[in-house]
């Protein structure tokens, strides 16, 4: 059943399809929350950096300020005790002591000893009332900060701003591990650097974050970076859920739509198979008459489909579905069978007569065909000698040397092969004697413009000319009117089949007629086969 199996996967690709789209939406809606949501986050942890540092500068401003207006400008022992005091009143103050004009501590407390070493620059005239700087002394990436305070004699009062007082990390978890973190002065002295996380050594080729945050008291900004991945980390979660809801869409659409797919079809092939089994296909008999002679020549068995409700349907409903599926097969099998039940006595009493079955492309291709007709006629009424299999030259042959095998043991045990529909398909005259054809069939297309088309009458006469040459038999098909019964005659056609003679008929119609023509038992009681021995009587 290849067309299903098509529908099936098309369905398929189309219900993942429509999975999978929503998860792609849903990837990049999370992501560009993931990094709306991590820029505002590293905002805000930027923020905190530069209030801290603001609140530390801004107090011990206050605590320098408070000494010098109380004239705690010395290192004397009561000005050292004030310092004392104001470490105390400003607990991020770690240092408070007094620098002379040169930037050489003179005294501190606590107590620390003085290297000589200038720790603030050579106080100029335009120097500032309040100045920043920055220790070499660093605590995990934060450099103790002075903030130096000038008193008029020269020095200036210096406090030590501990780096505890900012280095403590704010900030989501998330973030922390790929943040970096820069705290820097306006002249580009680092205070603060935290995080691994370089911008100069990022991750090549990945998209990366950047958040400054300036202060509005101090020269001070703090910069925030971080890989847009970092914000991965706060959307992973939300992704996997999302992708379990996909794959959990999928398996529903899938579900859905193969029930869908699968279950109508399944349900109207369950009754095919039951209409098999039960055997509603039926054979159809349609005569084939001798029109020199006006007798009967045998039949061509058309397939018909009796439903239970009495309706009899045609092949063109449901041939397709039937050779496509395979079915059509067992379906064959059960014809001839029935053919050997039904006129097993008429053909036994008229050896002359022919009993013609239609095969389809799939038949040759495997020689199971003719283990079929022998196991099914072999013992039977019917010898194989007036047997015809007909293979149409409206289907390709998929295997011409297969089917040159099949056709020769067909006519190795005495059964005659017919090409059905010539001239409308794909064989043309070659297939003729490739496949060794015994009679070909005239499609009615060339029948139907007899006497009003040239060319058709030409190509009849080449075909009688064609299957002399080669000693086939030929049989004119879809014979309606007494015209193209002369005209056939005139080209030398002397078998044809057709509406003009009867149509396929029932077992029993059939008989009938051909008892009455072979001028045995009477005809008549029945109105149907009456009809159609008047029809044939009219030729005859
Ligand atoms: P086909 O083998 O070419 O059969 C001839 C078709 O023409 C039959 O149609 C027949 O009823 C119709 N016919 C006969 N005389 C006339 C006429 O004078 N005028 C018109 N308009 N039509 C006429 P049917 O029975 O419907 O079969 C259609 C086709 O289905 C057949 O074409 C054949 O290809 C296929 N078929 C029928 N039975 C079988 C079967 O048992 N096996 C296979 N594989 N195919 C079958
Ligand atoms: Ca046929
Ligand atoms: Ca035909």
């Amino acid at each position: 059943m290849p067309h299903r199996y098509t529908r099936f996967l098309k369905t398929l690709v189309i219900a993942l399809g429509l999975a999978i789209a929503p998860l792609i939406a849903a990837n990049y809606i999370l992501n560009n929350y993931a990094v709306t949501q991590a820029e505002t986050e590293m905002k805000a942890v930027a923020e905190r950096y530069v209030l801290r540092a603001e609140k530390a500068i801004g107090d011990a401003v206050q605590v320098l300020q408070g000494l010098h207006q109380n004239g705690f400008v010395t290192c004397s022992a009561s000005d050292r005790a004030a310092f004392h005091a104001g470490l105390i009143a400003a607990p991020f103050v770690q240092m408070i002591g007094v620098v002379n004009s040169s930037g050489v501590l003179m005294c501190n407390v606590p107590d620390e000893a003085s290297s000589g070493e200038p720790v603030l620059p050579v106080l100029q005239s335009e120097s500032p009332l309040v100045g920043i700087g920055m220790r070499d002394r660093a605590y995990e990436g934060t450099r103790v900060a002075l903030v130096s305070w000038r008193i008029g004699n020269g020095s200036r009062l210096l406090a030590e701003i501990s780096p505890v007082a900012i280095s403590i990390d704010p900030g989501p978890e998330y973030l922390r591990a790929h943040r970096h973190v820069e705290l820097r002065l306006g002249d580009g002295v680092v205070w603060l650097r935290s995080g691994e996380y370089g911008r100069l050594d990022s991750r090549s080729g990945e998209r990366e974050l950047v958040v400054e945050v300036a202060s509005t008291k101090y020269p001070m900004l703090a910069t925030v970076t971080a890989p847009a991945s970092a914000a991965d980390n706060l959307v992973r979660d939300l992704k996997v859920v999302s992708a379990i809801a996909a794959v959990g869409f999928a398996i529903l659409f899938v579900a859905v739509s193969v029930w869908f797919s699968w279950r109508p079809e399944s349900e109207a092939e369950d009754e095919f198979v039951q209409s098999i089994r039960r055997g509603e296909f039926v054979p159809y008999y349609q005569p084939v008459m001798d029109i020199e002679t006006g007798r009967l020549r045998g039949c061509e068995v058309l397939m018909r489909w009796a439903r239970p409700d009495g309706s009899v349907i045609s092949p063109g409903a449901f041939m397709t579905f039937a050779e496509t599926s395979g079915h059509i097969f067992e379906m064959t099998r059960q014809i001839m069978r029935k053919t050997r039940d039904e006129v097993g006595d008429l053909y036994f009493q008229n050896p002359e007569f022919k009993l013609s079955i239609n095969l389809f492309a799939g038949h040759f291709e495997d020689r199971k065909i003719v283990e079929d007709i022998i196991e099914i006629y072999g013992d039977s009424k019917i010898a194989f000698q007036q047997i015809v299999m007909e293979v149409t030259e409206r289907q390709p042959l998929s295997d011409m040397d297969t089917a040159r095998k099949i056709i020769a043991e067909m006519q190795a045990v005495g059964v005659r092969v017919a090409l059905d529909d010539v001239g409308t398909g794909h064989g043309g005259f070659a297939y003729l004697q490739k496949l060794g054809i015994d009679i070909i069939k005239i499609d009615k297309m060339f029948i139907d413009s007899l006497g009003t088309d040239d060319n058709s009458t030409t190509i009849v006469d080449t075909m009688v000319e064609l299957a002399d040459n080669l000693g086939m038999g030929i049989i004119a098909e879809g014979v309606e009117t007494m015209e193209q019964i002369e005209r056939l005659r005139e080209l030398g056609v002397s078998a044809a089949q057709g509406y003009i003679f009867a149509p396929p008929l029932p077992a029993k119609l059939f008989i009938d007629l051909a008892t009455a023509l072979s001028g045995g038992k009477a005809a008549g009681e029945d109105d149907e086969s009456a009809e159609a021995v008047g029809a044939v009587a009219k030729v005859a």
